[in-house]
């Protein structure tokens, strides 16, 4: 049994057979051509992009009418590269240059475009570089003479590969899953998949290299989870899974419009959790009062560049305007421990224990330009809509005097360059650190809000490191420690007339439901 871990898509949990798919592009077959050659290997290529420009279109006339709205605008794209001078006409003129057979002019001119998409900062375009070598790809299977897509797709099985393309991937309708090592949550690959609604994760790195043809495989889309041969105990336990999430599922859709009350008539703001913007939309179909908790370090990561301000004001507004008037609360970045950025994006520290070292609000007050791009861009986000800033990980008075200073620095920027923003924003401070829920009150007393963090809670009152399996069952959200914390902290809130709410997991299990109502929460 192996244990992957990759980006989850989302799309819930697929058990079923690997198909593993082989990338055309790999083994390139290089050969010097005679100058006499060169217009007859000319029209090889012409003939294989005129062969894939026809499946293209072949493909966009043939979706079905229940296909995803994005589909055909992935396979128009994938036609425009093919169009593209800087690819087709390129690789023609390489084939005279460097007298080069098709494939190899064709692989080393899509190899340079991709390699220039890889080097621009947003990784929205970065991934554009995929499609690139995507629709190389299909070519170069014409140029060998396959047609269509890379594999027998009317299988119901796991598809495993380095990457699929949208093209391909509409034709693997009777996918149970896909499990992908390259692309990010912004690959058209992930777009599809999610619009699909097919459990995918991606970004898996050796999943191709790790996994066999017809291996069982368990496929964890939300968790971003692939486990290959599974031991029977496993794979019970992930149909149980299964099925019980797909119950769930259609149960709780039922629930959607019902207002969210106690028997005795007491209203409980439930909102929703996001780690991205494109989840925004779902949020609010969910019938969610609001987004209770925005993790914006998920931008900050798996990227080789910090997002700058803009880009971040852009995807705050973007949730803000989603939840069109319901409430939005942002928490600035929360990177260290388990999330950790890339190499050379920022100067994160390699701690012994990092869970206990330069995280959170730690990290942001070590970096205070980075810190200031990120409130100004949560401040320009609150004129569309109401927002609510949350800083994570808060243990020390000296930390809100810096937040506060910082804050009223960014919004002197702001009034300096005429950008609008709410005057009154609330700020908030999550309850994570034992030393924190003790001192509830002050908090309370200084700020307009506080949100309990249990997850962190509890793994700092009970030293349970959170992401450790071997101690998992000693994490006990019901230890009374854990409990003492949770009801001293609302009840500080309540003496200090300062709204308190629960964003970790807790809040999202039953069997401390009316416990923590009863608190007072
Ligand atoms: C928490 O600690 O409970 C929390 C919500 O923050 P995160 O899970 O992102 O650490
Ligand atoms: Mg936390």
């Amino acid at each position: 049994m192996v244990r992957l871990e990759g980006t989850g898509i989302g799309g819930g949990i697929a058990v079923g057979r690997a198909r593993v798919l082989e990338v055309a592009s790999r083994d390139v077959p290089r050969r010097r051509i005679d100058s006499a050659e060169t217009d007859a290997e000319q029209l090889r290529l012409a003939q294989a992009v005129g062969q894939v420009k026809a499946e293209l279109a072949g493909l966009v006339e043939s979706l079905p009418k229940g296909a995803p709205t994005e589909a055909a605008a992935l396979l128009e794209v994938h036609a425009m590269i093919l169009d593209d001078p800087a690819l087709s006409g390129a690789a023609r003129e390489a084939i005279v240059e460097h007298l080069w057979n098709a494939e190899w002019a064709l692989s080393a001119q899509a190899g340079h475009l991709a390699a220039q998409f890889e080097a621009l900062e947003d990784a929205y375009l970065r991934e554009r570089g995929r499609d690139v070598q995507q629709v190389a790809d299909r070519v170069m299977r014409a140029l060998a003479g396959l047609g269509g897509p890379a594999a027998d797709v009317s299988e119901p099985v796991i598809f495993v590969a380095e990457d699929i393309s949208p093209a391909d991937m509409l034709t693997m309708r009777s996918a149970l899953g896909f499990a992908i090592d390259l692309g990010g949550i912004t690959s058209h690959t992930a777009i599809l998949a999610r619009s699909m609604n097919v459990p995918a994760v991606v970004g898996l790195g050796a999943a191709r290299a790790r996994v066999q043809d017809d291996d069982w495989l368990i496929l964890d889309g939300d968790a971003g989870v692939v486990i290959v041969a599974p031991d029977a105990g496993v794979l019970a336990d992930y149909r149980a899974r299964q099925a019980a999430g797909e119950r769930e599922r259609v149960e709780l859709r039922r629930l959607t419009g019902v207002a969210a009350v106690t028997r005795d008539g007491a209203a409980v703001a439930l909102q929703v959790n996001i780690e991205r913007p494109d989840e925004a939309a779902a949020a609010a179909d969910s019938g969610a009062s609001g987004v209770g908790l925005f993790r914006s370090e998920f931008l900050f990561m798996n990227r080789a560049e910090l997002p700058g301000e803009e880009e971040q004001f852009e995807a705050y507004r973007t949730v803000v305007r989603a939840m069109q008037g319901r409430p939005v609360t942002i928490r600035t970045i929360d990177v260290g421990a388990d999330k950790t950025l890339n190499a050379g994006a920022a100067s994160a520290s390699v701690a012994t224990n990092p869970a206990l070292g330069r995280r959170a609000i730690r990290y942001s007050l070590a970096q205070p330009e980075v810190f200031l791009a990120q409130l100004r861009a949560i401040l320009r986000a609150s004129a569309d809509g109401p927002v609510r800033l949350l800083v994570p990980m808060i243990a020390h008075h000296h930390e809100v005097d810096s937040l506060m200073r910082l804050l009223g620095q960014a919004r002197e920027q702001l009034r300096e360059s005429g950008q609008a923003f709410d005057a009154e924003l609330a700020v908030g401070a999550m309850i994570e650190v034992p030393a924190a829920a003790l001192c509830a009150g002050y908090f309370a007393s200084r700020l307009d809000f506080l949100s309990i963090g249990t997850n962190d809670l509890i793994q700092y009152t009970l030293a349970i490191d959170r992401a450790d399996h071997e101690v998992a069952s000693l994490y006990d959200p019901f230890h009374p420690a854990v409990l003492r914390l949770v009801a001293g902290t609302i009840e500080a809130g309540r003496r200090a007339g300062r709204p308190v709410s629960v964003c970790g997991e807790m809040a999202g299990d039953w069997r401390a439901t009316r416990l923590l109502l009863g608190m007072g929460l």
